[in-house]
């Protein structure tokens, strides 16, 4: 089955997440825990929790549906020491946030080096970051997700993402998250029959799909291999709807949050109604 869904707001509290998803008709959700753009978040109260897990029970979401994402401020590959630190202090806080709801995965970019550490060291800083977290905790996957190349980001390419697992001791609490206009931007032509293939083939014989346990389903306003990252409405921008829908009708894809970050929320229930209906089951 295809769970197709989008990054809902949490306002009002984490509880609101999955009512927002149930009324989209969204088969699973994103959400933040904690702020997204600040370093301390006040904690989520029991009765909160107890709201979440109560409301996705009733609207039928259950962990496999479910993909939060990490604060944009961690970088897990910081070089300098204090920034780093203070990114896997607020990294193991999301895992005991994913926790505390009952959460099995959370979905993080991997990190920058900011033209200041060779990349192979930020990798192997990302990695112990990883290691740190999930040796402090248990139940959570930590799930990597791959970047358009902005900047000095790390994790455009798929041997980017493999090193970083390569390094992971704890192989069955890693995942992979490929958001599909940072593929696109990173220079992997998806939009093309020939192109889709190619890209998947190569990504299974790099990662493995065995890695795969999110996507995040996004066209991109700039063109393929640009390293920007700007996400589009679903089958308007340079990937296109052919794309998609051939996404929908690809079984390896199936029983893994499918998110939508596309900019207008307002157009969520209807690119989720499109994309179930290219659904082949
Ligand atoms: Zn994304
Ligand atoms: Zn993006």
């Amino acid at each position: 089955m295809k769970y197709i869904g989008a990054h809902v707001s949490v306002e009002g509290g984490v509880g609101n997440a999955p009512i927002r998803a149930h009324e989209i008709e969204a088969t699973s959700f994103a959400l933040f825990t904690r702020s997204p753009s600040r370093w301390s978040s006040p904690a989520i109260k029991p009765a909160e929790a107890e709201r979440f897990r109560e409301n996705c029970a009733k609207y039928g979401y259950t962990p496999a549906q479910i993909l939060p994402h990490d604060s944009y401020l961690i970088n897990l590959g910081a070089p300098d020491p204090a920034k780093l630190e203070m990114s896997r202090t607020a990294f193991l806080d999301e895992f005991e946030r994913c926790s505390q709801l009952g959460l099995t995965m959370l979905n993080f970019h991997p990190g920058s080096h900011l033209n200041a550490i060779p990349i192979d060291d930020c990798l192997a800083l990302i990695a112990d970051s990883i290691n740190i977290v999930l040796d402090k905790t248990e139940g959570v996957k930590a799930v990597i997700e791959n970047t358009a190349g902005q900047g000095s980001n790390l994790g455009c390419t798929f041997e980017q993402i493999a090193a970083i697992i390569d390094k992971v001791h704890d192989k069955e609490r890693v995942g992979v998250c490929v958001d599909t206009c940072h593929t696109f931007a990173a220079g992997y032509d998806l939009a093309s029959a020939e192109g889709y293939d190619a890209a998947w083939k190569h990504f299974d014989e790099v990662i493995g799909f065995k890695y795969l346990s999110g996507m995040h389903l996004n066209d991109s306003k700039k063109g393929l291999g640009s390293r920007v990252d700007r996400h589009e409405l679903i089958g308007q921008g340079t990937i296109g709807p052919e794309f998609f829908a051939r996404l929908m009708a690809d079984k390896r894809m199936d029983n893994i949050p499918l998110i939508l970050e596309t900019p207008n929320p307002d157009e969520w229930a209807r690119e989720i109604a499109w994309l179930k209906s290219n659904v082949t089951d």
